[in-house]
Order: structure tokens, then C-alpha cells, then sequence
């Protein structure tokens, strides 16, 4: 099928409808039918492109179209603006500790890129914040994870705290964070377990891990490719730790943002980070401008 842009969609569906002034009720209908249709192509949840369209509605009926734009362009500007502020208004950034230690706790599902996006932001700590930066292998459940994060960790150059897999989470993270005090270093991160699912055990053990740390930074690894179920995901995780912050994975597999602006709208979590490959410099902070364009195309 060949990619049409929804800026595209709406002024082909524009080209019918003659004569300037308003916009009727049943014009709009026939755009909004189209911003529908192209939100839910993209795999935006339904109730998130159901509420969208409404708010869409509202404000482009009645209004005059301007002499300078022809109507389609008036509903992608207000499309746009929507978009924009679901997204939210401005870039987020790590939140940094004034007096000393910044801590980022990880959190997130098995597979979806937590360990990867670990190394990701240690890199991005070192080289962009200039931050002598501790990674802690907290996620003693998947074997692979403790070498999977000392192997990044020689990769972008920063130490790895890791007590093994016997050893619990939570007292791998205290003695982390003794270690990171003890060496100078000024910003830690802490990989935890995933589960393939959502259970109690892992809400438990990231809630223990909460109360000892007092993160600065919870984020919340999402993959962008999960579709519909990214909500669900993201929604229990967020009613039971305080998320600050998402880091939306795979994008790369996600080309019009579908499983963002989902994720976004139902948590109204900031988004901090984008990846989009599983390379350490792919990682980039999250611009919500940049995704509104990306999604309009
Ligand atoms: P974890 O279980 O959440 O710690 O997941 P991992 O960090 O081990 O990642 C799971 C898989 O996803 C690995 O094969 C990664 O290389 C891959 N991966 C992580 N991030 C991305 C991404 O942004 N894009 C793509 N295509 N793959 C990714």
C-alpha cells in the first residue's frame, strides 16, 4: 500500500468540496473520517483516536477558514495542535540531583529493552551531561542480564556494579548505592527485572527497590511495536510506581507513532527518550515537535 500522509488524506478529501466560508458539519465529518481512519492505521489505541477526533471537532466547527489557508490546511493545523499537545509542549529531561547523586531507576517488561536502553543512557549520561555514571545490575531474574549490561558497560565506558545473580535485587541496589558514594561517581542507574507479564512479584520487588532508592528517575521501557497493549502495560506499571519519565523503544518498527501516542495520552507520562535500533548511540531525546511532524507526515 503506498504511504499517504494524513496531511495528504485530508486534502484529497478536500478536493470535492467547493466554495469557501465555514465548513459544514458534513464536510468536517468527511475529514475527520479520514483523521480517524489514518490514526487507527497507525495503531493508535481506539479510545485515544476516539477522544482525539472529538477535540478535533470541536474546535474546527464554526470556525471561519482564514483567507490565507484553504479548510484542509485549517484541520491540520488543529490536528497538528492536538497532536502537539498530546505529546506535550516541551522536551523532558533526566531530572539531575543539585547536590550530588542522581539516581535512575529502570522499569519496564522483559524484552522490551530495558538493559539495552540502560547502556543507552549511561552513554548519554557520560558524553552529553558529563556525568561519571554507575550501572547496577539489579535484574538478577533473566540469566543473560548481568553479562548482557557489563558487556554495554565496556561499550560506552562506565563502570558495572553487579553482586551476581544470587544475591538479591534490592541488596544488590543498596550496596550499588553505597559503591556509588563510596567511588565518586555523581549519577547511578539501576537495570531491574522484567517479567514476561505483569505480576505482583515484580511490582513488589520495583516497589521495595522505590522505597529504598528514592529514584530521582523512574522510566518506563515501552515497546513502541506492542501496539493496543502498550496502554495496558504502561497503565499498571504507572498506578503502581511513580513513573516519571518513558523511554519508547523500537521506534524504528513504528514509523508513524502509533504506540507513542498511546502510551502517551493514557499515562500522561512525559516521554524522555526515544530508541530506535539496538546500537548504543540510537537513543535520542524525546522532541514532541519533531513526533507531531513525523505523525502528520
Ligand atoms: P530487556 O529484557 O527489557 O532488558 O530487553 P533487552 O535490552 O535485552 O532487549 C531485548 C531485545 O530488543 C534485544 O535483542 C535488543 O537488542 C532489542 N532492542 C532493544 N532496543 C531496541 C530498539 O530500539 N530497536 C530494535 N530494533 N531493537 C531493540
Amino acid at each position: 500500500m503506498a504511504f499517504e500522509s494524513l496531511s495528504e488524506r485530508l486534502s484529497q478529501a478536500m478536493k470535492n468540496i467547493t466554495g469557501q466560508g465555514k465548513l459544514t458539519e458534513k464536510n468536517m465529518n468527511d475529514m475527520l473520517k479520514e483523521v480517524r481512519m489514518s490514526l487507527l492505521e497507525a495503531d493508535v489505541n481506539y479510545g485515544v483516536v476516539k477522544d482525539f477526533v472529538a477535540r478535533v471537532k470541536e474546535k474546527a466547527l464554526g470556525q471561519e477558514v482564514m483567507e490565507s489557508l484553504n479548510p484542509s490546511q485549517m484541520v491540520v493545523k488543529i490536528v497538528r495542535d492536538e497532536l502537539q499537545e498530546l505529546l506535550g509542549s516541551s522536551d523532558t529531561e533526566l531530572t539531575l540531583n543539585p547536590d550530588g547523586l542522581t539516581t535512575v531507576m529502570m522499569a519496564g517488561l522483559q524484552g522490551t529493552g530495558k538493559t539495552t536502553a540502560s547502556g543507552k543512557i549511561a552513554r548519554y549520561a557520560k558524553q552529553k551531561l558529563k556525568k561519571k555514571v554507575l550501572l547496577v545490575a539489579a535484574d538478577v531474574v533473566r540469566p543473560a542480564a548481568i553479562d548482557q549490561l557489563q558487556t554495554l558497560g565496556q561499550q560506552v565506558g562506565v563502570d558495572v556494579f553487579t553482586l551476581g545473580p544470587d544475591v538479591t535485587a534490592v541488596e544488590t541496589a543498596r550496596q550499588g548505592l553505597d559503591y556509588a558514594r563510596e567511588n565518586g561517581h555523581d549519577l547511578v542507574i539501576f537495570d531491574t527485572a522484567g517479567r514476561l507479564h505483569v505480576d505482583q512479584a515484580l511490582m513488589d520487588e520495583l516497589r521495595q527497590m522505590e522505597e529504598l532508592i528514592h529514584p530521582d528517575n523512574i522510566l518506563l521501557t515501552v515497546d513502541a511495536m506492542t501496539g493496543q497493549d502498550i496502554v495496558n502495560v504502561a497503565k499498571s506499571f504507572d498506578d503502581q510506581l511513580d513513573i516519571t519519565g518513558l523511554v519508547v523503544t523500537k521506534m524504528d518498527g513504528d514509523a508513524r507513532g502509533g504506540g507513542l501516542l498511546s502510551v502517551r495520552s493514557i499515562t500522561s507520562v512525559p516521554v524522555v527518550f526515544v530508541s530506535g535500533g539496538e546500537k548504543m548511540e540510537d537513543l535520542e531525546q524525546f522532541h514532541p515537535d519533531r513526533m507531531a511532524d513525523r505523525i502528520l507526515g
